[in-house]
């Protein structure tokens, strides 16, 4: 596997302080290599936005960063400590290293400037030394990238489809070229055809220009065709992570297997949808031990008394998989 561009080591998260506190990531591990699609997947609650969040410094109060590192690899081999990073330094990071596309991300451009004032805003204010028509090419080429004729630049967010707002809004995070681009669940307000059109052409530009990219969403079987690797997430906790294919053909953990019977997979063999019976705990009160064997058709004895710790499964030797479940660990020997 290539090098690492994102490093997040047991990062813990709470929301709240003191006795109010409830813990919205616990020990969460995650490596986004140069160049990969990263899909990260899991129901609504499960703690997704709150990591995308605290690794890009924007969790706002009463969301509190607990523990854990997140590095940045540059290229050139430095290591940037994204958590100790000065307010200025942040600001120099995001876009031009690392930038973000969140949920509803259409809705935020402004309606009252066109496309190409927004486009060339962010140039202006990374890149002072661009000349104004070199601004206004440079806002075209990005324009080109994400499918949106030149003719567009004019256009107010009101006069664009939805699907173009959200492909401006990608233009955007990609204005400075970034090495890694975020996008929390940037496609749920589309159509189905809409979302699978925008992740081909991110699929293809990360070809191209070689970014990283994790993708967010709710939908499994988004990330099965899109994604390279795919981490899934429960409860604050990543359950399993593994290639998206083996994730696919062979998911281990049953609330994988759960979320994998939840959506209609456009290829391969059919499945039949069952869903996920119960829904997703209540932070302030997780079940103890692994949080889903309330909902768990294969939970046993030690599931309801002890956390699985996310290591690669007994007996596994091929492709780096990792998965939290008792299925298949040896039987722990103390509480952890
Ligand atoms: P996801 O993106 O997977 O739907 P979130 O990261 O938004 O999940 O939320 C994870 C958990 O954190 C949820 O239980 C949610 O209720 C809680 N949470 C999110 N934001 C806040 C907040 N500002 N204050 C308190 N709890 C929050
Ligand atoms: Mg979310």
């Amino acid at each position: 596997m290539s090098e690492p561009v994102l490093t997040i080591s047991d990062l813990h998260v709470d929301y709240g302080t003191g006795d109010d506190a409830v813990h919205a990531l616990r020990a969460i591990d995650l490596t986004l290599h140069r160049g990969e699609v990263l899909g990260l997947a899991g129901e609504s609650g499960s703690g997704k936005s709150t990591l995308a969040y605290a690794v890009t410094r924007l969790l706002s109060p009463p969301g509190v960063i607990t523990g854990g590192d997140v590095h940045y690899h540059r290229r050139d081999g430095e290591k940037v400590d994204i958590l100790s990073l000065s307010a200025p330094e942040l600001r120099a990071f995001r876009w031009a290293e690392l930038s973000i596309v969140f949920q509803g991300a259409m809705n935020s451009l402004n309606p009252v400037h066109t496309v190409r004032s927004q486009l060339t805003d962010v140039l202006k204010a990374h890149r002072p030394e661009m000349k104004r028509a070199e601004r206004t090419d440079r806002a075209k080429e990005l324009l080109a990238l994400v499918g949106i004729s030149a003719d567009r630049l004019g256009a107010y967010p009101h006069q664009l489809s939805g699907g173009m707002r959200q492909r401006v809004m990608i233009a955007m995070a990609l204005a400075l070229e970034p090495e890694i681009v975020i996008m929390d669940e940037p496609t749920t307000a589309l159509d189905v055809v809409m979302q699978r059109q925008i992740l081909r052409q991110l699929v293809k530009l990360r070809e191209q220009l070689g970014f990283s990219v994790v993708f967010i969403t709710h939908d499994i079987s988004l990330l099965i065709e899109f994604s390279d690797r795919i981490a899934i997430m429960y409860g604050g906790r990543i359950v399993e992570e593994a290639g998206a294919a083996d994730i696919y053909r062979d998911a281990r953990h049953p609330y994988s297997d759960g979320l994998l019977h939840s959506f209609p997979a456009l290829h391969g063999p059919r499945r039949e949808l069952a869903g996920i019976p119960g829904s997703p705990p209540h932070l302030a009160a997780m079940p103890a031990g692994c949080a889903f064997h309330p909902r768990c058709p294969r939970a046993f004895d030690p599931c309801a008394s002890r956390v699985p710790m996310l290591t690669r499964p007994a007996g596994e030797t091929a492709e780096p998989r990792t998965v939290a479940c008792w299925l298949h660990h040896a039987a722990p020997t103390g509480v952890r």
